[in-house]
């Protein structure tokens, strides 16, 4: 079991087609889930279809479980929840990473010189430089000012004023929405959002 905070990203969301549609955070799963609005699975995909079945059965759960504490109860959260409903998904219209949101994340902070510029001095790095096939997404970036951007140039590794090895951004685990984003992804999503891939 692993404490967990109610903004922490836990839940993958799926339709009643079994494909992933969003993720969730601890306090909304477990309020959808406790409500009945949403179905649960655990470890062995087994389908609870209220928390009632979930709280006073035996769900096979994880060794890392999220679990949510109250001031008289720790509450287990599925780490996969259900909607009957059929909410599609639009690969499409999947969530890309702006550069104001990267900028926020790390607050509107050089990753290079680790100072604070406007946001229009701020630029996308790539870690591996495009020309050496460095890949463009949220997995090979980080963001430095013009000027250390123009000095880094296509040097790799690359390291910051503080000698530490440029790397890209953590994403936080409160940036929902991002499915297949890096670090949070939990393994049993992994087979749900294959499907994504390949429909
Ligand atoms: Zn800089």
């Amino acid at each position: 079991m692993k404490i967990v905070e109610p903004e922490q990203i836990t839940t993958l969301l799926l339709n009643n087609a079994w494909n992933p549609v969003g993720l969730l955070c601890a306090r909304d799963a477990f309020v959808c889930f406790y409500n009945n609005k949403l179905s649960g699975l655990d470890k062995d995909y087994n389908l609870f279809k209220t928390s009632a079945a979930w709280y006073e059965g035996q769900p096979n759960l994880f060794d890392d479980q999220p679990v949510m504490r109250s001031v008289s109860q720790d509450w287990t959260i599925p780490t996969v929840l259900q909607t009957d409903r059929k909410f599609v998904y639009h690969p499409r219209k999947r969530k890309k990473m702006t550069l104001k949101q990267m900028c926020e994340i790390v607050d509107f902070t050089c990753q290079i010189c680790h100072k604070k510029h406007p946001y229009k001095d701020l630029t996308r790095e790539h870690i591996i430089p495009k020309c050496l096939k460095g890949a463009n997404n949220i997995t090979n970036l980080t963001i430095t000012c013009r000027k250390c951007n123009h000095k880094k140039g296509a040097t790799t590794p690359y390291f910051d004023k503080l000698g530490q090895e440029l790397n890209p951004i953590k994403i936080p685990k409160t940036f929902g929405g991002v499915i297949g984003a890096g670090d949070n992804d939990r393994e049993e999503w992994k087979m749900f959002a294959k499907k994504i891939a390949n429909s």
